[in-house]
């Protein structure tokens, strides 16, 4: 029998023991304050593993993140047999196609401005652009990138995305790689950020990359705040290189009272809400990956240490 430790917030562990047993009721769950022995532990569900955890359990092979994001238990000193698996699911991915669709769609119709018309108390028109002429370009071109650019496409919008590796999206202008990152962003009017963050992204939204936009785009960040330079960002906005910024992440979270970014008229701001993988839905993967473990197959969804993703 496997033994599987949750960490995480209490009331999400329950609904992670609950979920999982639902779909294997022999895994033996454990929690931190109940763990046994330590050494029966083989795998483990957190985003955020606890310190000296490879000593702590020295049989571990799999560590179950609860989100799309691994960057930051890659970030751990992981002994070399610890496979990590990240989330992918119709839910999350859903949930995160809502949040870019309502933010490109803001962007397009000029929501930012006729807000700050109606705090002016002024009745001023914008002339429409159709969304088939809005070029929309997402970085990004995974599991989340993909489907968003599906729904954007059923606007009408012109879609295209930028990936590590070529690939190939129905109806969507395909770049890949540091060569054709420039024709990309010159053809794009509003630039979705869905980047998994790694040592190539970090910090990859900077002046030089926004100054390649053409002047006046706008910018979705829904991957993580370590890939902006915010200063970049900020002073690209102040001088109308980049007409508004929609962040959902932001470095660091939360983010403090004094950061510039609260009162900028020019960004919308969310708290990390775009979207989140929850156990009612994320559980069969993990269920999945846990029979195959058991059966010595290759596991689904597993991040390639040497990547970064
Ligand atoms: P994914 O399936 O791994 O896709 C990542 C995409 O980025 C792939 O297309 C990949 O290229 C591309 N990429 C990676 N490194 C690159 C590089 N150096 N240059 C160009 N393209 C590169 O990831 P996902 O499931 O879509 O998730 C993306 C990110 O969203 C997560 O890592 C997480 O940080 C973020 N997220 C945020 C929230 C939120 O609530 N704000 C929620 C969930 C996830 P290839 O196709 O060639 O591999």
């Amino acid at each position: 029998v496997t033994a599987l430790i949750v960490y995480g917030r209490p009331e999400w562990r329950a609904r992670w023991s609950a979920c999982l047993h639902a779909h294997l009721p022999d895994l033996d769950i454990r929690t931190p304050e109940n763990p046994g022995n330590p050494a029966d532990i083989t795998c483990l569900l957190g985003s955020i593993p606890p310190e000296g955890f490879a000593a702590l359990y020295p049989n571990l092979r799999v560590i179950f993140s609860e989100g799309a994001g691994v960057d930051i238990i890659l970030g751990l000193r992981l002994p070399p047999q610890v496979m990590v698996v990240r989330i992918v699911d119709d839910t999350l991915s859903a949930m995160m196609t809502e949040y870019i669709v309502w933010s490109v769609l803001t962007l397009h119709r000029n929501i930012p401005a006729y807000r700050a018309s109606q705090t002016a108390h002024q009745w001023q028109r914008i002339p429409a652009t159709l969304a088939a002429n809005r070029r929309v370009g997402i970085l990004g071109l995974g599991a989340l990138g993909t489907d968003a650019a599906h729904a954007l496409r059923r606007f009408d919008f012109t879609v295209a995305g930028w990936s590590r590796s070529p690939r190939d999206v129905d109806g969507v202008a395909c770049y890949h790689g540091a060569d054709m990152l420039d024709s990309f962003l010159a053809r794009t009017d509003i630039l979705v950020c869905l980047l998994p963050l790694t040592p190539e992204t970090r910090g990859i939204i900077d002046a030089e990359l926004l100054a390649r936009l053409p002047r006046g785009a706008a910018f979705i960040n829904a991957a993580r705040g370590g890939h902006v330079v915010q200063e970049d960002l900020i002073a690209a906005l102040d001088e109308g290189q980049i007409a508004h910024a929609i962040l959902d992440v932001t470095t660091p979270e939360p983010l403090p009272p004094e950061n510039p970014i609260w009162a900028h008229p020019g960004i919308t701001l969310t708290p990390h809400v775009a979207s989140i993988a929850t156990p009612e839905s994320a559980s069969a993967s993990i269920a999945e990956n846990i029979r195959r473990l058991e059966a010595g197959s290759p596991l689904l969804h597993l991040a390639d240490r040497s990547r970064g993703y």
